[in-house]
């Protein structure tokens, strides 16, 4: 049987979503490109991001800043002499593992965190082998993940992720947004990491983007949030170390998890919550926090919580992004380094802002929608793939398709398309090939509906809307179009915009892809 992994990768090369990067030269292990179909599905979960964090609090912007940076920046950070890989070189073929890896591959449960010392003791002990050769391994080393760049003469890195702009621009920002706090600073962009071992497609690249927020606040006000009362008693689905074991999920409302949490934290760990259940609308136990124990933590973290979701064809709950209280260890360390003081006056008082990291994985998060939505299943005698994509996340918010490429069907359809896309929606027209060859295209990347201008639609203008997950067919006024493809966007069903169509089987394009128009119309 092939592996739902593989059809994912597959379905992507062969729609346009991501491929190997340089690929006619063989391709680079842990680098991925985006083919257009990607390219707007990604932008779309980026504008539906920005649109939702920044739109949390009136203090809270995007910057954009470079992708590589001075080498002080990552001494101040802490990234020079913490980040790195625990690694093993096979003595026969010189083949390198990321050790913890490598134990896990074997052995049941997590090793991230273990010093070089106790991973060569597990592999020495369980006779651990090279996973290419079967050589034998040697000692456990490290090697810094981030990779070094000369900018002009000086020495400086690739950002292994993008907080640092986010940092080394506040004291500006600061000043810019008039000395308020919480202040949030918003970085879209390019982080690189050198993995000894990418793997898994999109989930652990060398080159990937984040999306992260830095809220910088009063650490007097971690214990509150001016609107904790709203989410007071709102669920949040969580992991503790505890309940590790189990796998059990537990809901705990906020405030019961306030008593373990700073409020400030756990307000927005609902935030984040929110954004997957409510706007993306991804199925709640599909969504966790899991807790990271103390030798899991970032070096740079007090309160690290890891964002998960269920990936199946990734063997279940992976990691897409984390919420991480970093205190006020970055600007501490850029104010010793670069000499710049960091301290403000807020409210009477002098201090360092502290910083809430909200930080999420983009790659990871389009991989995850790309997996939940996989669906093949047998419509008639006829197999059907389907994206069931969030339709916020829709690469084209539909489709115009004229049933065939003549009597005024083509010109009509192409009249509506100028229409949609006035309204500012994203449109695709496609009027080649039989209509059930091309709502098949639709379906595999994701298209939530299918417009189909037909005859009734020159005699009585109306068309008909198919959606994409159900394949019910309803019809709408060609005027009233525009504000119901609003209202379909936004999540109405299908159903509530218009009379169903009634097709019969042997007419239906959905049970024949085959299926070609006749002059006696539906
Ligand atoms: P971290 O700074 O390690 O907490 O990373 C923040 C987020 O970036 C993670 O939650 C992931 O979603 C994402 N991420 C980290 N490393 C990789 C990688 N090698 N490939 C793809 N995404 C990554």
């Amino acid at each position: 049987m092939v592996k739902k992994e593989n059809k994912i990768e597959e379905i992507a090369r062969r729609r346009g979503i991501f491929w190997t990067s340089s690929d006619i030269y063989g391709g680079v292990s842990g680098m991925y490109d985006y083919g257009h179909i990607g390219t707007l599905i990604k932008r779309k979960w980026e504008n539906t991001w920005r649109k939702y964090f920044l739109g949390l609090n009136g203090n809270f912007f995007e910057i954009d800043c470079r992708n590589m940076m001075p080498d002080k920046v990552f001494k101040a950070s802490g990234h020079v002499d913490s980040f790195v890989d625990p690694i093993t070189k096979c003595r026969k073929c010189g083949g390198i593992e990321r050790a913890d890896h490598l134990v896990e591959s074997i052995l049941e449960g997590n090793f991230e965190g273990l010093s070089p010392g106790e991973l060569t003791k597990l592999i020495r002990e369980h006779r651990i082998k090279c996973p290419k050769c079967g050589g034998e391994m040697e000692e456990v080393g490290i090697l810094n993940m981030m990779f070094p760049v000369m900018i002009g003469s000086s020495l400086g890195y690739l950002r292994p992720e993008t907080a640092q702009g986010a940092y080394v621009s506040f004291p500006r920002e600061f000043e810019v947004s008039r000395k308020r706090l919480p202040l949030g600073l918003a970085i879209l962009g390019r982080a690189y990491r050198n993995e000894i071992s990418p793997r898994n497609l999109l989930i652990r690249m060398r080159e990937f983007d984040q999306a992260e927020l830095q809220i910088f606040f009063n650490p007097d006000m971690i214990n509150d949030h001016e609107s904790f009362n709203e989410i007071s008693l709102y669920n949040l689905r969580i992991l503790s170390v505890d309940s590790r074991k189990s796998g059990i999920v537990h809901e705990i409302s906020c405030k019961d998890v306030s008593v373990k949490l700073p409020k400030f934290y756990v307000y927005y760990m609902a935030m984040i919550q929110k954004f997957y259940l409510d706007v993306l609308g991804l199925p709640p136990e599909k969504f966790r926090f899991r807790e990271l124990s103390d030798e899991e933590k970032a070096f740079y973290n007090k309160y690290h919580w890891d964002i998960e979701l269920d990936i199946e064809s990734m063997d279940g709950f992976r990691e897409v992004g984390g919420i991480h209280y970093r205190t006020d260890h970055d600007l501490a360390g850029h104010q010793k380094v670069s000499g710049r003081d960091m301290d403000i006056f807020h409210d009477g008082k002098k201090f360092i802002p502290h910083v809430l990291e909200l930080s999420f994985g983009i790659d990871r998060n389009v991989y995850a929608v790309l997996d939940m939505g996989f669906v093949e299943e047998m419509v008639g005698q006829e197999e059907r793939t389907t994206l069931r994509l969030p339709r916020a996340l829709s690469p084209f918010d539909c489709a115009v398709l004229p049933l065939v490429k003549r009597d005024g069907m083509d010109a009509k359809a192409l009249e509506i398309r100028k229409t949609l896309t006035a309204a500012g929606m994203d449109v695709f027209y496609d009027d080649s090939g039989s209509i059930g060859r091309r709502y098949r295209r639709m379906d595999e990347i994701g298209v939530a509906a299918c417009i189909t201008v037909d005859s009734d639609t020159i005699a009585s203008g109306t068309v008909t809307l198919r959606d994409r997950d159900t394949m019910k067919q309803v019809l709408i006024k060609d005027r009233d179009l525009a504000g119901k493809m609003r209202l379909y966007i936004s999540g109405e069903p299908a159903e509530s915009l218009g009379n169903a169509v009634i097709v019969k089987p042997e007419k239906n394009p959905d049970m024949n892809s085959g299926f070609t128009y006749s002059a006696q119309g539906k």
